[in-house]
């Protein structure tokens, strides 16, 4: 069949008239002179009579390219490179019939330090010398700067891999090592034949590492890769990824499609980590720790990362989306599939109600006008670089969770059974996956899911009960600006309805589809919840009715993930204008007994949200509120593990504790983090784990500039990849403005890593105290970071403006960026600058209602001490 689909002149798809099969790869890098040769031979079906061969190249120099029939006839190429197409064009004297042929190349690159194609990554070992490896990081289009291919992910291919390194290295690719020789002085790592799989996920390692043991699950061998030195740090990583591996062979009911299972930590690592098939890279953090040192949330994220890219080996390598306009298909499928692993791993840990915070993160973008669909048109590649959001995978998996909850998960896991057998070493569309799904559940799923994917926003669903106990459920689309685009959705929405005498409530659902709906309920409804189990992907707005009903009730009447979304929905309503501030501020008054960390966390960043509007003169104010808040539960929590004390508890201590120190400014707090701290110092079994980040960001906070050259060391020396990661953001948690530019010239001049360093400068531009200073930074310094910051990089660091809240700084944020004319890929920008009026406006608005309300209240800096010393 012909499919020559994409014009030869279309600049962002290649041709179809040639495709590859199978790349004999061959790769010689020299980790000193940060280059490397390469050679390639690679097979070829040639779909109809041509003279051309396009594929892609970028950033290097092709010195040979041969065209070899099957019977053995060659004939020379010659090369034009096209570097801002980032293409390779091969012309041979005489046409090539349709049919199989061989392409040899030559080809010579740099191994660059932008921690993307193959790139180098430093580091200093035990030894105190610095040290190099090689390493790749190809999603979205970079393998094109490793070696000539064809750069998009359907084009899939068998890849033979062979490393020509020196003999003191180790190499890791895709598949097992077959045979190791030496040559020449030279070692010589040949790698078995891949599945048919997309270029972005070949990988190539070269350094010096060693293995932990390896474990066997199922016929796959499975190993963690350190730099020397570190593989006392495996043991919990090896642990999730082994149960992961298991818990997915068995849900997708398909044995792991790779040949063994390497996991690498690589010291500078542009994102998480990347789902290279069988050669799965991560940075430190989130693949090592110390299970003993580590806090329940650093130990989480190493759960979720590798349980998310183990998942991927089915969903995104053995099947594929054909183009990057389905990124979400991969991205939003790991996520989901990721708490179902860590949950099924760790029941203890719920993580379906920690899943809260990341479906909270998909709302605050979502609730833009500027947001996106999920899915969308894609035609140039660098327009899918923008779609790594919290839209693509947070969204992505509460839509995907919202849909197993609504048909069922037995129906939906069969249904995805069915989309990987169906597209195994394939690619595979959204369209096919609801082919899947609707065939299991037999229901329409297009009409249900295609307005969760194809249109931007979420509804806000308001629900009002009449005198004669009719429920009227209304939608409209949820914005912090007024007046959205109108929209509405198929809502799946689950309702508890209390009576009176009932010991437990009646779940009902009822799917919304328009913008109105009528639900009868008995004479005696007590109180009816909407959203009942908190997994739909929607906000809640009460009636005044309902609303004080279900406070008379007592919120203990909730589940935690159901209390999470009613300070979320009722903050989020607030920011919008649509509820009252001072409303707010007394719901937050009933929490005096929560015991539950997530929910904690939503009501603990609303605090630090009010921080950022309020007027420094009020500030004690808000300080004595917040001490009043939280006072009761942390004194409860108290200040040492108690026997039997879940992980949850552990970790909701340390935030309630951080929140009184910080937030709450509260010298007895601080004084006692003082204490702990120097105790630790001498014992570090002294204090639980979880309270380390507390105190050490406390001490920070008051810290003068010993403290921070004793956090600055303990960051140059630290043990563990977290406890680097902590002593490094906390040179951002400082108040002294000349602390917070030692700081920020610290992300210039190499002492903190490229992978880190946009981190925090965001960081300092996310701290009330050096905000200013921080966006100073970044305006005078904006060339060289542009240079010098990976791009996602660079995007995250304008994260840092949306908190600033202040109307002087919102106009010279939008004067900057218009003069430089910055694109920071996709809408990023419009939704930063959004972001930042919409706290400007809140700001505006609200400021005088706070300082009203806290004057009524008498918070003043004497009132509500604390006493909490526990
Ligand atoms: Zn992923």
């Amino acid at each position: 069949m012909n499919e020559i689909s994409h014009d030869i002149d279309d600049p962002y798809r290649l041709p179809r008239h040639v495709r590859p099969t199978r790349y004999q790869l061959t790769l010689e890098p020299d980790l000193a002179g940060a280059t490397f040769q390469g050679r390639a031979t690679i097979a070829l079906t040639v779909q109809r009579l041509t003279r051309v061969i396009v594929c892609n190249a970028l950033e290097m120099a092709i010195d040979e390219a041969i065209v070899e029939a099957v019977e053995g006839r060659r004939q020379t190429a010659s090369v034009t490179l096209d570097e801002s197409q980032q293409r390779c064009r091969l012309t041979v004297p005489e046409p090539l019939d349709p049919g199989a042929w061989q392409l040899h190349l030559r080809f010579r690159g740099t191994l660059n330090d932008k921690l993307r194609g193959f790139y180098r990554s430093t580091y200093t070992d035990q030894r105190g010398s610095q040290q190099t490896i090689a390493a790749t990081q190809f999603e979205a289009t970079d393998a094109r700067r490793a070696f000539p291919c064809w750069d998009e992910p359907d084009f899939k291919a068998v890849f033979s891999t062979t490393l020509v390194i020196d003999e003191s290295l180790t190499a890791v690719s895709n598949s097992h090592v077959v045979s190791e020789a030496r040559e020449r002085g030279k070692k010589i790592v040949r790698f078995a034949d891949t599945i048919k799989m997309s270029t972005y996920l070949v990988a190539f390692v070269v350094g010096r590492m060693e293995a932990s043991a390896p474990s066997v699950v199922g016929n796959t061998r499975l190993q963690l890769w350190t730099v020397p030195g570190k593989t006392h740090l495996t043991g919990f990583g090896q642990e999730v990824a082994a149960a992961s591996l298991h818990f997915f062979e068995d849900y997708y009911g398909i044995p792991y499609p790779g040949d063994k299972l390497d996991l690498l930590a690589i010291p500078d690592f542009a994102s998480g980590a990347m789902e290279n098939l069988g050669a799965i890279t991560f940075r430190e953090t989130a693949l090592l720790v110390d299970q003993r040192t580590g806090t329940h949330g650093e130990l989480q994220r190493v759960a979720d990362v590798v349980a998310h890219e183990n998942a991927h080996m089915w969903f995104g390598d053995l099947v594929t989306m054909s183009w990057w306009n389905g990124l979400w298909l991969n991205e939003a499928f790991a996520t989901f599939m990721e708490m179902l692993a860590v949950d099924a791993w760790k029941p203890e840990w719920k993580r379906w109600d920690a899943f809260g915070a990341s479906r909270g993160a998909a709302f605050a973008v979502d609730g833009l006008h500027s947001t996106r669909p999920i899915e969308f048109p894609v035609r140039a590649p660098k327009d899918a670089e923008a779609m790594f959001d919290v839209l693509t995978y947070e969204k992505g998996a509460s839509v995907l969770r919202m849909l197993e909850q609504h048909i069922g998960p037995t129906v939906f896991r069969d249904g995805v059974r069915e989309y990987l057998r169906a597209h195994a070493y394939g690619n595979a569309d959204t369209k096919d996956l609801w082919v899947s799904i609707g065939t299991a559940s037999n229901q329409a799923v297009p009409d249900l899911m295609n307005g969760w994917i194809f249109q931007p926003g979420y509804p806000l669903v308001t629900a009002e009960l009449t005198n004669q106990c009719e429920l009227v459920l209304s939608q409209q689309r949820f914005s912090y600006l007024p007046d959205p685009p109108s929209a509405t959705w198929q809502v799946p929405v689950q309702l508890r309805v209390q009576r009176g005498a009932a010991a437990e409530g009646e779940v009902r659902r009822v799917l919304l589809t328009g913008t109105r709906l009528n639900v009868s309920c008995p004479p005696d409804t007590k109180f009816i919840l909407v959203n009942e189990g908190g997994h739909g992907f929607y906000r809640v707005r009460y009636g005044p009715n309902l609303w004080k009903r279900l406070l008379e009730a007592g919120l203990e009447k909730l589940a935690p993930i159901e209390r999470l979304n009613l300070v979320n929905d009722a903050w989020a309503t607030t920011i919008a204008g649509l509820m009252p501030l001072s409303d707010y501020l007394d719901l937050t008054s009933r929490f005096a007994l929560e015991r539950d960390k997530n929910v904690w966390a939503v009501l603990l960043d609303s605090f630090a949200f009010l921080n950022r509007i309020i007027e420094p003169a009020d500030r004690a104010g808000l300080e004595s509120f917040v001490r009043s808040r939280v006072g009761e539960a942390a004194a409860a929590v108290g200040w040492t593990r108690q026997p039997g004390e879940s992980d949850l508890t552990r970790q909701l201590r340390g935030e309630l504790i951080g929140a009184l120190g910080r937030l709450g400014n509260d010298p007895a707090t601080q004084a006692r983090a003082h204490e702990l701290y120097a105790a630790a110092r001498k014992d570090p079994a002294a204090i639980d784990p979880n309270l380390l980040p507390a105190l050490v960001s406390i001490l920070a906070f008051i810290g003068d500039a010993a403290r921070y050259e004793d956090f600055r060391t303990r960051f140059k020396t630290a043990a563990t990849p977290q406890e680097e990661r902590r002593y490094l953001f906390s040179l951002a948690m400082f108040r002294q403005t000349a602390l917070l530019d030692r700081t920020l010239d610290m992300t210039l001049n190499g002492e903190i890593r490229l992978q880190d360093a946009p981190f925090m400068v965001s960081a300092v531009m996310g701290n009330v105290y050096g905000r200013e200073r921080g966006w100073q930074f970044v305006k005078m310094n904006w060339d060289q970071l542009d240079r010098r910051f990976p791009k996602q990089g660079l995007r995250r660091m304008c994260g840092g403006i949306t908190g600033f809240c202040k109307p002087e700084l919102e106009r010279d944020v939008r004067e900057f960026f218009q003069a430089r004319q910055v694109d920071l890929g996709g809408k990023t920008l419009e939704q930063y600058l959004e972001q930042l009026r919409i706290g400007v406006s809140f700001g505006e608005r609200s400021r005088r209602d706070l300082q009203v309300f806290l004057r009524n209240n008498q918070y003043s800096p004497e009132a509500a001490q604390t006493g909490f010393h526990g």
